[in-house]
């Protein structure tokens, strides 16, 4: 943490401009030293400072530099940025002169991570800024926006320390164990698990569909020959992508499509193999069918309405039993009269989705009912959605632990075995947070940053 780093900022090739940046505790004189204009070591922070960058007597590039004073940056180290001409060679001149001048190459993430450990933020905030970058769609970003601002961290930080209250004091009890007392509460200690649970509980559950969200919703498309399908998904896509025809297995080589509904992705999955899928439907069975479904979180079953009764809709659905969400939908209603369509509507209760997908009508409906089944608002409705699937993964480990204390405690097995197991889902919580962080842990999610960031 002592050496001065330096990486570009921005994306790299030809543009108007591009940042290179460097932190440290040398970066304010280091870049003087190879700067031509202002004193920049005497200079307040946040100020930007017109000059040249210099290699002894010759001039690099004309730039801008911007100097930010510990703690006041996003390292919380001395930092510089300089924004030259943007050019690749410019670039590259720039940066060999800084290391011939004591700076060194930042490695992935090093900035990010020193902000990390000059305690800029915890971990899961670190991780966001990752999140950030990546982010394709406005749901995906409102979810890394809200991490970034410290979502998780504060409540985990504050069940921990609760959590850890209890430890000590179980571990008192341990100090005093010939004289059988009990300074922990088990009954509050009971109180105070089942709370942290119920919160964890929230959090996992809310992986499913954050983790939907960043990633994008897989949607399955299933139903049998002639439903439909391809034509409803090139409406959904409102292009023609999928090629549509009567003779049955011809919707092939199409990649996965993409549709942003809301700022929410949903991938259609496989939609290369629909037909043929369906074809085992019938004839082989339900396995492949079931294959793709699996593969999604919501699939839409399609049917030709002037087929199928309700009942074998029905039949057909028990058939899959599966718990991934769906929508039924129902098409071609424009070659029914109304007066069918009145009949056949009364006669099931099930909810159906009503449409005709040559014809493009209720196909927003569909688009909504995805969104409602995705539980899009519960962005807005819960303070935190996990999106990592580190996270997920300690919250899952900190959930065993908690019930084998709740186990020992119903037990009553002695002190020292209940501190073990609070123990452990200390160290799972903490690890969320980066209290407890080993350097493999840091290099792993930092590693995963693009260098300069
Ligand atoms: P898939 O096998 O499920 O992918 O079905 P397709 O999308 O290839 O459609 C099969 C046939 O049904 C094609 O001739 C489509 O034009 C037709 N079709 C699809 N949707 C509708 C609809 O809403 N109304 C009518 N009348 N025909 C439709």
């Amino acid at each position: 943490m002592e050496e001065t780093i330096i990486a570009l900022a921005s994306a790299p090739g030809v543009g108007a401009i591009s940042v290179i940046r460097l932190s440290g505790e040398q970066a304010i004189h280091i870049t003087n030293n190879c700067f031509k204009g202002k004193d920049l070591t005497i200079q307040k922070s946040h100020s930007a400072h017109f000059g040249y960058i210099v290699d002894g007597s010759r001039e690099l590039d004309e730039v801008l530099v911007t100097i930010f004073k510990t703690p006041n940056s996003y390292t919380k180290e001395n930092a510089v940025e300089i924004s030259c001409h943007g050019s690749p060679y410019i670039v590259q001149s720039i940066i060999k002169l800084f290391l011939k001048n004591g700076v060194r190459m930042a490695e992935q993430g090093e900035f990010t991570k020193r902000a990390f450990l000059n305690g800029r933020f915890d971990l899961t905030q670190a991780e966001a800024v990752a999140d950030l970058i990546a982010s394709e769609s406005k749901a995906g970003h409102e979810l890394a926006l809200k991490q970034l601002k410290g979502g998780v961290s504060s409540e985990i930080k504050e069940l921990r320390t609760q959590l850890i209250h209890f430890a000590s004091l179980i571990e008192l009890e341990l100090d005093f164990s010939e004289e059988d007392v009990e300074f922990a509460d088990r009954t509050q200690l009971v109180a105070l698990i089942q709370n942290i649970q119920r919160y964890l509980n929230k959090l996992i559950y809310s992986f499913e569909y954050g983790n939907a969200i960043k990633n994008g919703v897989p949607v399955a498309i299933v139903g049998k020959p002639n439903a439909g399908k391809s034509t409803l998904l090139n409406a959904l896509l409102n292009e023609n992508r999928a090629i549509v025809s009567d003779i049955a297995g011809t919707t092939r080589d199409t990649i996965e499509e993409v549709l942003t509904i809301d700022g929410v992705q949903f991938r259609f999955v496989d939609t290369a193999g629909l037909r043929e899928t369906q074809d085992e439907i019938e004839k082989i069975g339900v396995e492949k069918a079931l294959e793709q479904i699996e593969k999604s979180s919501i699939f839409i079953y399609l049917f030709d309405i002037n087929e199928l009764s309700f009942n074998q809709v029905e039949n057909e659905l028990n058939l899959l039993n599966t718990t991934i969400p769906f929508l039924i939908v129902a098409n071609k209603t424009d070659l029914m009269s109304t007066k069918q369509f009145q009949e056949y509507n009364t006669q099931s209760n099930l909810e159906c989705i009503f449409i005709s997908a040559k014809q493009k009508s209720g196909v927003e409906e569909i688009k909504k009912a995805l969104l409602r089944a995705i539980h899009t608002s519960a962005i807005e409705n819960f303070d935190v959605v996990i999106t990592n699937s580190r996270h997920y993964e300690m919250l899952v480990n900190t959930q065993e632990a908690l019930k084998d204390v709740l186990n020992g405690i119903d037990l009553q097995i002695t002190g020292d075995f209940l501190a073990v197991d609070i123990r452990r889902a200390l160290e799972s919580l903490g690890r969320i947070t980066g209290d407890i962080s080993t350097d493999d842990l840091l290099d792993n999610i930092f590693s995963k940053f693009c260098i300069g960031k």
